[in-house]
């Protein structure tokens, strides 16, 4: 076995022994209203990977809404990491991440949302191993802290100016994005216009309408979010041509998101001047890497970024975090709150939210550590492992 001959080489090779993959369901502290689904509780796909040195790495895969957002979802993530990742993976040099990345892109179509789970959890393990955080192994981080924005989605306008403001308070969110695109444009409208007034500039307010208009609706649309103050509207159509239409047509910034699922969408909606700021998400770039190559693209569009969610849990926020930790240019901040939708805290120490942003830890790894008993209690079924066969190290 060849993986065992470059061991006896002296050269250290560490192989990965086993994949477990479970289900933890969490109850949100709302419903959470988008244009496509009103979520009241969220799933997360948690992978581990063993190692043979001993060390372990987690990782994590969400969706929104279960299929309402796309082709992934917690349940497939787990069955297509079981079956056909894990045979990948197991036996294979753990050192190698890049490598192992390729492999899975050569073995596996599409799945972004499990092959960036399963990239966290090998980052995860070699800065266990080497005693460097994620975002060093990432290529070093450019910043120790990172603006979170909070979304205001109950549907109601009272309530959300309520929650604004409470949020403000706490000195926890100064950055409002609000989902719209549920109800008639004037409407939506209307509601973003009030909570402007009633926020005046102690905050920045956005929206997202989540592909829900049309091109002539979005037209109408923009129009009134400029005289609202909004600054910012993200992904108004699901067309990437009408995108560009809009684009720069409006005194307001046009974000793509759902249009923006890894580096080639980035080089074709750059090529086409199809937005002027990009909300990057890992999962939807197809991992870390995945998401600073979209950055980069960015970077050489002069296309502003800001720092999107699944509304993952703790372990995908944070790994979302190192990788964003180290984008050269964040004008927009990011929008990491998701582990504050939850109710339920299945971390040994919470992240740390404070003055509007959330830290990046610098311990090794994602710099978290699971409560192991918490993740037990709200876990769906039973871990299932992945053992063997062994296949031959990358070289
Ligand atoms: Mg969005």
């Amino acid at each position: 076995m060849q993986h065992i001959a470059y061991q006896q080489a002296g050269t250290g090779a560490v192989v990965i022994d086993r994949v477990e993959t479970m289900l933890v369901d969490l109850p949100t502290i709302r419903p959470h209203k988008l244009s496509m689904a009103v979520m009241n509780g969220q799933t997360l796909m948690l992978v581990r990977i063993r190692c043979s040195d001993g060390t372990v790495g987690i990782g994590e895969g969400t969706t929104i809404g279960g299929l309402a957002y796309g082709a992934e979802s917690p349940e497939g993530m787990k069955l297509a990491i079981d079956t056909y990742f894990a045979p990948q993976l197991v036996g294979a040099d753990a050192n190698r991440v890049p490598a192992l990345m390729g492999r899975l892109n050569n073995a596996i179509r599409d799945n972004r949302f499990a092959k960036c789970a399963v990239e966290t959890a090998l980052f995860d393990a070699l800065g266990h191993r080497t005693g460097l955080p994620v975002s060093e192994l990432l290529g070093g981080r450019l910043r120790d802290r990172l603006p979170v924005a909070w979304t205001l989605a109950s549907g109601d306008t009272g309530r959300d100016i309520e929650e604004a403001q409470r949020m403000l308070q706490l000195r926890r969110h100064q950055i409002f994005k609000l989902k719209i695109g549920r109800r008639a444009v004037r409407e939506d409208v209307a509601h973003v216009a009030a909570i402007k007034k009633a926020l005046g500039d102690l905050a920045s307010v956005r929206v997202d309408v989540n592909m829900a208009w049309s091109e002539l609706e979005a037209q109408h649309g923009l129009a009134g979010l400029v005289d609202a103050g909004c600054e910012l509207v993200e992904q108004p159509v699901a067309r990437a041509d009408a995108l560009a239409r809009l684009t720069g047509k409006y005194p307001i910034a046009v974000m793509a998101d759902e249009s923006l699922v890894g580096p080639e969408s980035a080089f074709a909606l750059a090529r086409a001047a199809g937005a002027n700021v990009f909300a990057i998400k890992t999962e939807q770039s197809g991992g870390l890497q995945a998401a600073q190559r979209v950055a980069a693209i960015a970077d050489a569009a002069r296309i502003e970024l800001y720092g999107g969610t699944m509304l993952e849990g703790a372990v995908g926020t944070i790994a979302s975090a190192h990788a964003f930790s180290t984008f050269r240019e964040l004008r927009w901040g990011t929008e990491l709150f998701g582990p504050l939708l939850l109710t339920e805290e299945i971390l040994a120490q919470p992240l740390d939210y404070r003055d509007f942003h959330l830290t990046v830890p610098a311990l090794p790894g994602l710099g978290i550590t699971l409560d192991e008993d918490r993740v037990q209690h709200f876990r769906r079924d039973r871990t299932r492992t992945t053992v063997g066969p062994v296949a031959t190290s990358l070289s």
